[in-house]
């Protein structure tokens, strides 16, 4: 437990109809004796004047109590819910400073929380991305990470390598009872099973990252064949710059669409052909380089001379598009040799288009959106990759050359991996890098 009394204003600065100050630590019981002279009851809402230290009115609010361990950092926890304009929010804020706490740091309240193991700490990351949710679907699996299921996948998966972990420990420490390690199907079995479920939470974990950050599409082809203009006709509005010069849009532009609850952020890059001048020459480098990065890719021609683009990425994340089909004689289908033709002009073959980035994001990520996404950030996805990576090589250790030892050491490090995420093995620093990211009355 902690020795020091926090307090901070909880609701986002500037003015609202509500404003709440949060206050946690060892001193809210005497905190509260002082300004109300009595207790207060749990959970129950108080209305109360609020003065300063010469008894001067602050504000009239609602004070609640809830004492520890059943609060959300663990500790008493007292909330004072006034209104919300930011003079009187900070005079009540000073307040209950000069009444003995002290101003808490970005993140400490969910901080504390996870020291009183209220939360683990994929949990407290879920928090922020509920807060930051950019769509719905990202909100519901941050609220499905907070209520811990993806930490419950995680301990599952560190249970069942804890097990395997013991069992072949044992062996190596009792060798009169030795274990043939290459026959034992059982071990096989166990350790083959831990892989395939470490691959459906990468996945379901994965999903829930492009929920949370987005893909990046980006918009690639020779200058003037209309890149601009179908990331306007995406976007819906007019912000990219459009012209008919060649090789306008020197810099990267970028914009923000949600396709269906998913955060997509779209880049325009410069005409992709080689320049004399030297800004434009960056553009370009700078272009190859967001296709390299990119999850998708559209690769843009003119539908009436088409010319090869140089180069492109993986073929999978690139999407061949002809645009200016309002341009074209005959009639054309929507896709032609799985070509997607458009016309930025009209609209037309748009929500085609638009419909095959939804696959392609949906193809990478393990086929449907599932309803059993859960948020998760770069930092889980690389610990399960860790893990996996361990796992494989413990299975070679023991199947390939009945290295129990060098089994073991691999399993305590695919341990060590899914520890990282929930913080059951943390380093501190880690657990600084986190929580710094917060923000104050968290
Ligand atoms: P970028 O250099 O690839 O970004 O191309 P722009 O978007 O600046 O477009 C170049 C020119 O082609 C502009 O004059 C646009 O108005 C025109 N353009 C873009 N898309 C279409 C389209 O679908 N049909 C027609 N007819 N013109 C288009």
């Amino acid at each position: 437990m902690s020795e020091e009394t926090i307090a901070a204003i909880a609701t986002p600065p500037g003015r609202g109809g509500v404003g709440i100050i949060r206050i946690s630590g060892p001193q809210v019981r005497r905190i509260i004796l002082e300004i109300c002279g009595a207790e207060l009851a749990p959970r129950r809402a108080r209305l109360h004047r609020l003065t300063d230290a010469r008894g001067d009115a602050i504000d009239d609010g609602l004070l609640l109590f809830f004492p520890g361990p059943n609060s959300f950092t663990g500790e008493d926890v007292l909330e004072f819910q006034g209104h919300g304009g930011p003079v009187v929010m900070d005079m009540a804020l000073q307040r209950f400073l000069q009444l003995g706490a002290r101003v808490a740091m970005p993140g400490e309240f969910t901080q504390r929380a996870f020291l009183n193991d209220k939360l683990d700490l994929a949990q407290a990351e879920a928090i922020a991305d509920l807060i930051d949710a950019g769509s719905k679907d990202a909100a519901r699996a941050a609220t499905r990470s907070l209520e811990g299921e993806f930490s419950r996948h995680v301990n599952q998966l560190a249970r069942q390598c804890l097990e395997l972990r013991m069992h072949i420990e044992a062996a190596i420490d009792f060798p009169e009872e030795e274990i043939d390690f290459l026959s034992d199907q059982r071990l096989l079995a166990q350790m083959q099973a831990m892989v395939d479920a470490a691959a459906e939470t990468l996945r379901r974990a994965n999903r829930g990252r492009v929920l949370r950050d987005g893909i990046e599409v980006v918009l690639a082809g020779p200058p003037n064949v209309g890149k601009s203009s179908l990331m306007n006709a995406i976007a819906g509005r007019e912000s990219a710059i459009v012209t008919d010069v060649a090789g306008t849009t020197r810099d990267m532009l970028r914009e923000y669409v949600e396709l269906d609850g998913l955060p997509v952020h779209l880049v325009d890059t410069a005409g992709l052909r080689e320049s004399a001048d030297v800004v434009e020459a960056e553009g370009i480098r700078r272009a190859a380089r967001a296709m390299e990065d990119a999850d998708i890719v559209l690769a843009i021609s003119d539908a009436a001379s088409v010319t090869p683009i140089n180069g492109l990425p993986d073929h999978d994340k690139v999407i061949h598009v002809h645009n200016k089909v309002d341009l074209l004689h005959e009639s054309i289908n929507a896709t032609v040799d799985g070509i997607v033709m458009v016309s930025a002009k009209t609209g037309q073959g748009l929500d085609g288009l638009l419909a095959r980035i939804r696959d392609k994001v949906m193809q990478a990520n393990g086929n449907e959106r599932s309803e059993s996404d859960f948020t998760a950030r770069t930092r889980h996805i690389d610990a399960l990759h860790r893990f996996d990576t361990e796992l494989q090589h413990a299975r070679k250790a023991l199947f390939e050359r009945a290295e129990g030892e060098l089994a073991a050491e691999h399993l305590r490090y695919a341990h060590d991996a899914l520890g990282s995420i929930t913080g059951k093995v943390s380093a501190d620093d880690l657990l600084g890098e986190i929580f710094s990211s917060f923000c104050i009355g968290k």
